[in-house]
């Protein structure tokens, strides 16, 4: 059994990169603190676009969209995507929420630095609403209120957006999510550019 899991694992390494997505929200659980990988996901997309110029994250890395295809399929309704999800508006909105969202959380953490606000210890779904629970914490780690801060609206984010997915994928197809993601429509951008920046050299 573990031969042929090893043999699967060999043949489509990037199918078992959802584990990343569980690892994140457990490892959260264990610290808050680890909530920084988020940092990961939310910069490797733009590295890997700047470098290589292909949106790779995407097409083969990203663990989220793997999490969406290998957990969600089995119970997602697989409908068409709604049209005025697909529309560049709505696009447009979700990328407007997210980089507030940013602004926010760079400004609250500034706030924390300098001691002119206490550091927000609690999960928040979509910027304003807090959750009805507190995360549980199986690792007492010391962390500085900036450290602690961030760890949450780092985690707040990657919740946020994992939920939503995931109520995409039950209600449409698995990837819905990926239809309005602001990484997808951000490194698309930088992707075109490139090539119209190569087009013109020509
Ligand atoms: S669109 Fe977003 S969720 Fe989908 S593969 Fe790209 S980064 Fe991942």
């Amino acid at each position: 059994m573990i031969e042929s899991m090893r043999e699967r694992i060999v043949k489509n390494p990037y199918d078992y990169l959802f584990v990343g997505t569980i690892a994140f929200f457990a490892l959260s659980i264990i610290n808050i603190v680890f909530a920084w990988l988020g940092l990961v996901c939310m910069m490797t997309p733009f590295i890997l676009a700047l470098r290589s110029h292909k949106n790779l994250w995407c097409r083969s890395y990203c663990p989220r969209s793997r999490f969406f295809m290998k957990i969600m399929t089995p119970i997602s309704l697989k409908r068409p995507i709604p049209k005025a999800l697909r529309s560049p508006k709505t696009r447009r909105y979700i990328i407007t929420f997210f980089c507030v969202n940013l602004m926010m959380v760079v400004l609250s953490t500034l706030n924390v630095a300098n001691g002119s606000m206490a550091p927000m210890a609690s999960v928040r779904f979509l910027m304003f609403i807090r959750v009805p629970f507190q995360l549980p914490q199986l690792w007492e780690i010391t962390a500085s209120p900036v450290v602690l801060h961030l760890s949450y609206r780092l985690y707040s984010i990657m919740f946020s957006s994992t939920i939503v997915g995931m109520l995409l994928a039950i209600l449409y197809m698995p990837r819905s999510w990926c239809t309005i993601c602001p990484v997808q429509t951000m490194v698309t951008d930088i992707v075109k550019k490139y090539e119209k920046n190569c087009e013109s050299c020509r």
